[in-house]
């Protein structure tokens, strides 16, 4: 049984569906990508597994069990962490406040898991006193990844963790998604930087308006011209 299994979920907002017939699995101690142009359906696809969206068809399965219907924190505690598009940090709060408000765990362990954030990310401790809206966009980024790290995930889903930052802090992204993994998360990753996604992915997804075309290990796909295609064909 994989770790992640998402069947054949149909996803609507209001009465505009956007998705058909999505499925993909994530076994545990993957890093798996999910690809796809602009509006193809990769951001609703993380917020159904995360519980903000409940699919109108189908199931979302974490360890077997079927999560699609139940809310957001529940899923939190299951055992997976979204970090949204967008970052959505706290700018006026200080790195380390932020930080505390992604635990969800009990105040105990709360030491233990900002050590673990401040291993992956220096920077983060180095400033955590430091006002999170003064950071740099990539050093933001870094935050809101730490954030979702706080509680604990066995799952971490990443919406579009590289988008409009300078290359150099794009590969300390990737870098730091390698290390995520490698210490133990399992994860799944929606980009459009389809290089550095195969590259740090095992395997790999592409969705193309709202249903899922293509599938393979990250090797494969790299060297598909139908994975490109399917971003200009958006
Ligand atoms: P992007 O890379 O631009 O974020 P995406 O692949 O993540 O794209 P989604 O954000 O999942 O795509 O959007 C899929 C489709 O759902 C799009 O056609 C989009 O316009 C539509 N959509 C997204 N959010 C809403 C919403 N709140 N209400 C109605 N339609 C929406």
């Amino acid at each position: 049984m994989a770790l992640l299994e998402v069947d054949s979920i149909d996803v609507s907002y209001g009465n505009v569906q956007v998705l058909w017939d999505v499925s993909l699995s994530v076994e545990k101690g993957e890093t798996v990508a999910l690809l796809g142009a602009n509006g193809a359906g990769k951001t609703t696809t993380l917020k159904t597994i995360c519980g903000d969206l409940t699919p109108t068809a189908g199931e979302v399965r974490f360890r077997g069990e079927d999560i699609g219907a139940m809310p957001f924190e529940d899923v939190v505690k299951e055992g997976i962490a979204h970090v949204p598009e967008g970052r959505e940090i706290f700018t006026d709060s200080s790195i380390r406040e932020n930080l505390e408000l992604g635990a969800y765990v009990d105040r105990s362990k709360m030491d233990e898991r900002l050590e673990t954030v401040y291993d992956i990310f220096p920077r983060l401790e180095e400033r955590a006193d430091q006002r999170a809206g003064t950071l740099s966009g990539g050093e933001q980024q870094m935050l809101a990844i730490g954030r979702g790290l706080m509680s604990d995930p066995d799952l971490l889903l990443l919406d579009e963790a590289s988008l409009g930052l300078a290359p150099v802090l794009v590969d300390d992204v990737f870098e730091a998604i390698e290390r995520i993994n490698e210490q133990g998360t399992t994860v799944l990753l929606v980009e459009q930087d389809i290089y550095n996604a195969l590259r740090v992915a095992d395997r790999g997804y592409v969705i193309k308006t709202g249903r899922m075309t293509l599938s393979g290990t990250a090797a494969e796909l790299a060297q598909d011209e139908r994975v490109e295609e399917s971003y200009l064909g958006a």
